[in-house]
């Protein structure tokens, strides 16, 4: 059943992961699917049955993760149904301007950290670039559970290395070297994973009530630097409950003030709920994100985020496949139906848009509108290229600015 029609705008979230090589970005995405129900069990497979899950990974590892954007969804507990949008931010810095593209597009990352290696070259590149770009980041410390693994280290380097604001909104437990367990610092919970990574929720040991009760009082302090809300409650004693903690948070990630932080292993399948559940807590839905600017020949514009106005979208990856080229577009303003009619700034020329998809884990669903916030694919389309803008053709402008090209000038 399609669940695209039924998700308002505030409850999606187009976020990117990034990563130094090795950091575990790949084992990650494909947990993440995962657990976001977008990678299904097969009817051979039993459930519970974790090697076989993990066999049925393998054999789908690389169908999710070439894509561009993959499509999922996430339903945090006592909470409405989200739709995650993972958009695949390339790793290598040769492709520096798809790597600009991709952090356009998308409206919030996670970057994922070895516990062991920590903050690396490629990894500071990318999180600075973020930064520019004003995208709000949070972090995800991999490889717990690796022997020399050092959660508070990484903080450290994070903040060195990347002027960044770390604040750990969940701790490690460790025993015999590796993570059995977190705990989270925002709600009153700790999160325990069995040998084959299935989690529990479980009530407090005295040890995780007192590492809950300092580490708590140490995250509102520092969050409270940078939320006059929080700042307010903390300074007239009141008390501080988790929806409050949590909403000061988001507020301060989304200003880029500074970065929520959770351990877990993408291996070992431990602290993938908890991540999901982080990334509609602070990252942002494409509604709050700023207008873009956008170019015209009477000077620039600002697009901002409404399904309302003109269409404004851009084509930020085109994919290769056996039945032609797949455009993948993210739209600013505006809607898109199959059938309408849309201008072109790449060749200056008016095209009807034949088909849409959804690309998800395993299946590629055509679907029949897409609105501003949504990140779709347009189908059969054959010379489409990157960093083209699609507009009403009504109200025609361009997202990029493009050196001058033949087809800017013939426009002009
Ligand atoms: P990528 O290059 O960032 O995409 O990294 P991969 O996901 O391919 O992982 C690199 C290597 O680290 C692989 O051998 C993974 O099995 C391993 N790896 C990934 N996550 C973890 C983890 O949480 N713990 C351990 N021990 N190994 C991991």
């Amino acid at each position: 059943m399609s669940t695209r029609q039924v998700i308002p705008v505030e409850r999606r979230r187009n976020l990117g992961i990034i990563a130094h090589v090795d950091a575990g970005k790949t084992t990650l995405t494909e947990r993440l699917l995962w657990k976001a129900g977008a990678i299904h069990r097969t009817g051979e497979v039993h459930d519970g049955a974790t090697t076989t899950d993990h066999m049925e990974l393998e054999r789908e590892r690389g169908i999710t993760i070439g894509a561009a954007a993959v499509q999922a969804a996430w339903t945090p507990e006592g909470q409405a149904m989200h739709r995650l949008t993972l958009i695949d931010t390339p790793g290598h810095i040769d492709f520096a301007i798809e790597v600009e593209r991709s952090l356009r597009v998308l409206d919030g990352a996670v970057a994922v950290f070895s516990a062991v290696a920590g903050v690396q070259p490629q990894s500071e590149t990318v999180w600075r670039q973020a930064r520019r770009h004003g995208v709000p980041l949070i972090a995800f410390i991999n490889k717990m559970d690796r022997p020399g693994a050092d959660f508070d280290a990484v903080l450290v380097q994070m903040r060195e290395r990347l002027g960044a604001n770390p604040w750990a909104v969940a701790r490690p437990l460790i025993e015999n070297e590796q993570m059995i367990a977190l705990v989270d610092i925002v709600g009153e919970r700790t999160w325990r994973w069995d040998a084959s990574g299935q989690p529990e929720v479980v009530a407090w040991s005295a040890d995780e009530a007192a590492l809950h009760a300092s580490e708590r009082q140490t995250l509102i302090a520092a969050v409270a630097e940078h939320d006059d809300v929080l700042l307010e409650a903390w300074l007239e004693e009141r008390p501080v409950d988790a929806g409050m903690l949590m909403a000061a948070l988001r507020r301060a990630t989304l200003a880029g003030r500074g970065s929520p932080v959770l351990p877990g292993s993408a291996f070992k399948n431990v602290g993938i709920e908890p991540l999901l559940d982080a990334f509609v807590a602070y990252l942002p839905s494409p509604l709050d994100r700023p207008a873009v600017v956008a170019h015209t020949d009477d000077g620039d514009t600002m697009v901002a985020p409404d399904a309302d106005a003109p269409l404004a979208a851009l084509v930020f990856k085109v994919v290769n496949q056996a039945h032609g080229p797949l455009a993948f577009i993210r739209l600013y303003a505006g809607k898109l139906h199959v059938g309408d009619q849309v201008w072109r700034s790449g060749n200056d020329r008016v095209q009807r848009i034949g088909r849409l998809a959804v690309l998800r884990a395993e299946d590629t669903e055509a679907i029949e509108v897409a609105e501003a916030g949504d990140i779709v694919a347009i189908a059969g389309w054959k010379d489409v290229a990157t960093g083209e803008t699609l507009t009403a053709t009504d109200h025609r402008l361009r997202l990029e600015a493009i050196e001058a090209q033949p087809a800017v000038l013939a426009w002009r």
